[in-house]
């Protein structure tokens, strides 16, 4: 945790805010009722909550507390590190980690009380080897393969683990699991062969509980929740449903300061290469961010770009597109169209908030909002709000 943050957590919130270049501002009670809404959907499925990434950016401890106290039993991480950061927030949950357990680790996972999701043979040859060494079968979860051909099992080799589980005491499989490759594209027909497959995987473990889907899973016709989801995305405010009404609330909001107001003439050419020319009585707002905070620099604002593409900041609620290419710490903003005086040195700008919701500024970068996330910056002052 930088020490911007602990500035912010002991009371030194706001002057860490003045001095930084761009405040990031986290609603935890938003993510508790993101969390609180994919339960009801989930209806008598449990839902977890995914919080690998630092909880997709908006940092780990302060969102498994949250999302504890609002009820959460059960954390997924990518990595056990941040297993164990989970685990020092909520000592009585349940934390999955999804990249597999790593050779010789199976000790340090339970020591860590950690669950590794097996997705391979050897995986689970290991974990059940070091149980018999422990005396005792230990809690894991085992992941088949049903469409993603990354992580997981192959349908044979759950047949063959199905098969093996009725001979071996030391394995206990306390989830099994599937991941899907196209859930936010609902009309895609590997939803329904997905759902299919992994029908079928649960006849080999039938007693075992169940998860499929993840944020625009539990939002699929067939609604495949089972006995356990795994949202990630859609509880830091993302809409698992793009192209609809996002039915989540949104969780982060990013303000950068304007650090200079000046004028270029007709011609000029602003920012690094000269990639964008300044039109009759151009006004230019510099702000305090750039690619270093995760705005990608795809998002320049390039003469001859294609449509669609190139970053926008709100002045006061008024789009103003960003003139020229992101430099590493600075963003040159076209201000010509807003009334004068309309922006001063020291306002703040938004750059995720409002109508710049996580989906259009990733579209404007070329990207997609998980990676707007999951790459916001280390430099930003972070205020959160809630969460109590
Ligand atoms: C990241 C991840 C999730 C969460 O996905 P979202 O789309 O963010 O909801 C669920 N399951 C697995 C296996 C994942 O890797």
């Amino acid at each position: 945790m930088g020490s911007g943050e602990t500035m912010q957590q002991d009371g030194g919130g706001a002057e860490a805010e003045q001095l930084a270049g761009a405040l990031l501002t986290i609603d935890l009670d938003a993510l508790a009722a993101n969390w609180r809404a994919l339960a009801a959907r989930a209806a008598e499925a449990e839902c977890a909550a995914v919080v690998k990434a630092d909880a997709y950016g908006i940092g780990i401890e302060p969102a498994v507390a949250a999302l504890a106290r609002a009820g959460c039993q059960t954390f997924f991480v990518a990595h056990p590190g941040e297993g164990v950061r989970a685990r020092a927030v909520a000592p009585g949950a349940t934390v999955y980690v999804l990249n597999g357990l790593p050779p010789g680790a199976a000790g340090a996972f339970v020591s860590a009380g950690l669950r590794p999701v097996l997705g391979a043979p050897a995986e689970v040859d290991e974990w059940c080897e070091f149980a018999a060494t422990r005396g005792g079968p230990l809690p894991a979860a085992v992941h088949i393969d049903t469409g993603m051909n990354r992580l997981g099992l192959t349908l044979a080799e759950a047949r063959v683990l199905a098969a093996r589980r009725t001979e071996g005491p030391f394995f206990q499989i306390a989830l099994v699991m599937s991941h899907l490759v196209a859930a936010e594209e609902a009309d895609r027909p590997i939803n329904r062969l997905q759902i299919e497959r992994f029908a079928a995987v649960r006849a080999l473990f039938p007693r075992v509980p169940a998860s499929l889907c993840n944020s625009s899973g539990l939002f699929l016709p067939q609604s495949p929740c089972l006995d356990l989801v795994r949202p990630g995305y859609a509880l830091y405010g993302g809409n698992p449903t793009p192209g609809q009404p996002n039915p989540m609330r949104p969780v982060i909001g990013l303000a950068a300061r304007v650090i200079q107001v000046r004028e270029a003439a007709a011609g000029d050419t602003v920012g690094y290469n000269g990639r964008w020319a300044a039109r009759a009585g151009c006004r230019i707002a510099t702000i305090s961010c750039g690619y270093a905070d995760g705005i990608p620099r795809a998002a320049s604002g390039t003469d001859g770009r294609p449509a669609g593409l190139g970053g926008v900041a709100l002045v006061n609620g008024q789009p103003c597109p960003f003139a020229g290419v992101i430099s590493m710490d600075l963003i040159t903003v076209d201000v010509t169209d807003t009334p004068p005086g309309a922006v001063k040195v020291g306002d703040r700008v938004t750059l995720i908030g409002g109508p710049l919701d996580l989906e259009t500024v990733a579209a404007r970068a070329g990207t997609i909002g998980y990676e707007i996330l999951t790459s916001l910056g280390r430099r930003y002052a972070r205020r959160y709000l809630g969460g109590a």
